[in-house]
């Protein structure tokens, strides 16, 4: 099947992993864009044994919370019958990855992603591999998030408004300046 045919079948369940430091507008629209392929999409938050590092400042709970808000907000009150959202730790090893991934999640038909490893992980295992549209990528990235707080400049506008109160009591931005000073 072509690129272009892939993208346009139907599936009955799609990946969307990511690690949602912080869950951003880019997040929301690969999400938005699995939908349009399939009747139900697992939402991944990777490297969920992660927390009070720069690269992974939030813990997974904190990640699940904020971005159960921001789909509620989004897909409406009931997002949760086409949205599945799934914390998952790595693991040391990537060649069995999508193994583990089907031991833990219910069967899928592939993965939307734009991450190289991830893509080429799924591809291996003889999976579907999406790769949805690139979104406004100077401002919807966390590490350009976390950059801008490190540089003192405004972050708030790269993530939905919903949420900038929700990052500012867990004090993110304080958290990612800790982080950065103590090495
Ligand atoms: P991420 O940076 O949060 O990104 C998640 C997805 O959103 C990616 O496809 C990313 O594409 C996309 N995205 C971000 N901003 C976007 C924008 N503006 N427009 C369109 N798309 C946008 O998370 P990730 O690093 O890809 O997450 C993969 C997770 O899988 C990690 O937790 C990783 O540790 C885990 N993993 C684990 C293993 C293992 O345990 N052995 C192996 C592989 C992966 P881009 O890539 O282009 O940003």
């Amino acid at each position: 099947m072509s690129n272009q045919e892939r993208s346009r079948a139907r599936y009955k369940r799609l990946v969307v992993p990511g690690r949602f430091q912080p869950p951003h507008n880019g997040h929301l629209h690969v999400i938005e864009y699995a939908l349009q392929h399939a009747d139900e999409v697992i939402v991944v938050i990777g490297s969920a044994q992660d927390s009070h590092s720069f690269k992974n400042p939030l813990t997974a709970g904190e990640r699940w919370e904020l971005l159960e808000k921001l789909l509620r907000e989004k897909f409406g009150q009931d997002y949760c019958r086409r949205i599945k959202i799934v914390p998952v730790p790595d693991i040391n090893m990537n060649k069995v990855w999508v193994q583990y991934l089907k031991l833990l999640l219910p069967e899928f038909d592939g993965v939307v992603s734009r991450n190289p490893l991830v893509a080429m992980l799924f591809e291996d295992m003889g999976y579907v591999v999406l790769q949805q549209p690139l979104i406004n990528r100077e401002h919807c990235s966390g590490t350009e998030i976390r950059k801008k707080i490190i540089k003192g400049e405004e972050w708030t506008q790269c993530v939905p408004s919903i949420i900038v109160d929700d990052l500012k009591k867990l004090r993110f931005e304080e958290r990612i300046k800790r982080l950065m000073e103590d090495g």
